[in-house]
């Protein structure tokens, strides 16, 4: 059966790029029958950020990618949090030693700092590992007397993978296709158990996708360099016959330039790279998010879906439902795709116009109680429908709607220069006495006699329409002027008239 996991590090907020790989987990679990699991890799103390865990699970709330398994939600493989699974790791690391494959190391910070920094004067890199580790304060250099007797002193150390010397490692990538790293070329022997008691990332994650039974490990471009080590821990652990099969996700592009998608580039650009809006709790700084911008979650998925995956026709639209009917890891691309802005408002657009006006009245009324309006339902549904076609977002309803709700404080000066002339005003008192004596107030019975009123009088309809236009909404915008005195209603409609003309 095919399980997948999600494995984010609470170590802040959830990027579109961990979505994204939340999503295609989510979807090639579904599209396969299997299982979406939540796990949350919080075995770096040093990176662990307050609220982190929180917000991640939430984001995948409202997005609708629901983990069957995970923290708070429980499970035949848990717990889904690794600090939770601390003791079980350490077995692992011991068999390791034990089996030739691992080492104890007791260099402390510092000493390996100055290797760094001695290297780093002579233009080169300090790697624990192949060339370096046999000089090193190490198990593998001292005797086992001596690695005893430090033990038992309590001396501080780790375990580290001995990486087997001028190995090609291939691995099959559902992605990427065959891949292979020379472990002396590439690969430093990394720690797998850290003098804190805690696991690293290396092994915990090994350890428990093999304990978790997971069968594909889908994530991010950036963990390609650690799939050799893996692939060598699965070996040395004897699991290589469950061994997952890997696929690493394409990079994110920046809308324009080189090189992956920042917040930066967010903050410069002005969208939200976050799905959620996030409070750093040592700064307080906020970071928006898509939720808090407008974005609905159909919208947001729907964009992300595309962010490197494509379904081989021209269809853009799709709902999760489809998605996980039709998502295949053959169709993601190996090479980064850009993050397009414009294109994410489009999509919301699109799934803004797919609303029933019920639904967006619903979403609307909020806003209006924030801006001090109480207006019936039934007049925020009419005014939805008739503005909703020029917006993209919730929010865009007040700027289009804002006169159905308010009447104008003030009025636009170049429409009042250009067409308010010294007559309008005793034009506009006498439409004002036109419309006090229309009974059925609706916008074609107010149209009808208006029209004829003003064939008697033989006054333009276009020195007319745009002051009145000006009376009612303050300036040159809005639908049809008719339908705009209709929902105002006849006394308001009366009564903006008379406080422009005064
Ligand atoms: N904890 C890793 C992360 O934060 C998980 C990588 C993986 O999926 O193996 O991305």
């Amino acid at each position: 059966k095919v399980r997948v996991r999600f494995a984010p590090s609470p170590t802040g907020p959830l990027h579109m790029g961990g979505v994204r790989t939340a999503l295609f987990n989510y979807l090639f679990a579904k599209k396969n029958g299997g299982d979406f699991i939540l796990r949350i890799e919080d075995t770096d103390q040093t990176r662990f950020v307050p609220g982190a865990e929180e917000y991640i699970i939430e984001s995948l709330k409202w997005c609708g990618l629901n983990p069957l398994e995970g923290p708070g939600i429980g499970g035949d493989f848990g717990p889904y949090r690794q600090s939770e699974r601390k003791e079980l790791y350490k077995g692992y690391a011991d068999q390791l030693v034990e089996s030739g494959r691992a080492y104890i190391a007791f260099d402390t910070p510092e000493e390996i700092d100055t290797l760094r920094k001695e290297a780093e004067a002579n233009k080169a890199t300090f790697s624990y590992g192949i060339g370096t580790r046999e000089n090193l304060n190490n198990s593998l250099n001292l005797s086992a007397e001596e690695v005893h007797k430090k033990l038992e002193a309590g001396d501080n150390y780790v375990i580290r993978f001995k990486m087997p010397e001028d190995l090609d490692v291939t691995e099959d990538d559902l992605i990427r296709g065959t891949v292979t790293f020379n472990t002396t070329k590439s690969l430093d022997d990394k720690v797998l158990f850290k003098s804190d008691g805690m696991p690293t990332y290396h092994l915990a994650n090994v350890v428990d996708d093999h304990l978790m039974k997971i069968t594909h490990v889908i994530r991010g471009e950036e963990w390609l360099p650690s799939m050799p080590l893996h692939v060598l821990l699965y070996k040395a652990l004897g699991w290589e016959e469950t061994k997952p099969r890997f696929a690493h996700l394409p990079l994110i592009l920046k809308p324009v330039g080189k090189g992956k998608l920042s917040k930066r580039d967010g903050d410069k650009m002005g969208f939200p790279v976050f799905p959620l809006e996030w409070k750093d709790p040592k700064t307080g700084d906020i970071s928006r998010g898509y939720r808090e911008d407008g974005y609905f979650p159909e919208a947001f998925i729907n964009l992300l879906a595309l962010l490197g995956w494509n379904p081989g026709t021209e269809q853009e639209f799709f709902s999760i439902e489809e998605l996980s009917e039709i998502f295949s890891l053959e169709r993601v691309v190996k090479s980064g795709s850009r993050f397009d802005p414009e294109k994410a408002k489009w999509f919301n657009k699109h799934y803004f116009q797919q609303k029933t006006e019920t639904e967006l009245a619903r979403l609307f009324k909020p806003v209006l109680t924030g801006k001090g309006v109480a207006a019936s339902d039934e007049k925020i549904v009419r005014v939805v429908a008739e503005v909703k076609e020029r917006c993209e977002f919730v929010s865009d309803l007040w700027e289009q709607s804002h006169f159905f709700f308010e009447a104008p404080e003030s009025y636009d000066e170049k429409t009042v220069k250009k067409r308010w002339k010294e007559d309008t005003p005793g034009k506009l008192s006498a439409i004002a006495e036109l419309f006090e004596n229309i009974e059925d107030w609706k916008a074609e019975s107010i149209k009808e006699p208006f029209s004829v009123f003003m064939n008697e009088k033989e006054w333009s309809f276009g020195a007319i329409m745009n002051p009145l236009r000006l009376c009612l909404v303050g300036g040159n915008l809005g639908p049809d002027l008719f339908v705009i005195c209709e929902i105002l209603g006849k006394e308001e409609t009366i009564s903006r008239i008379e406080s422009a003309v005064k």
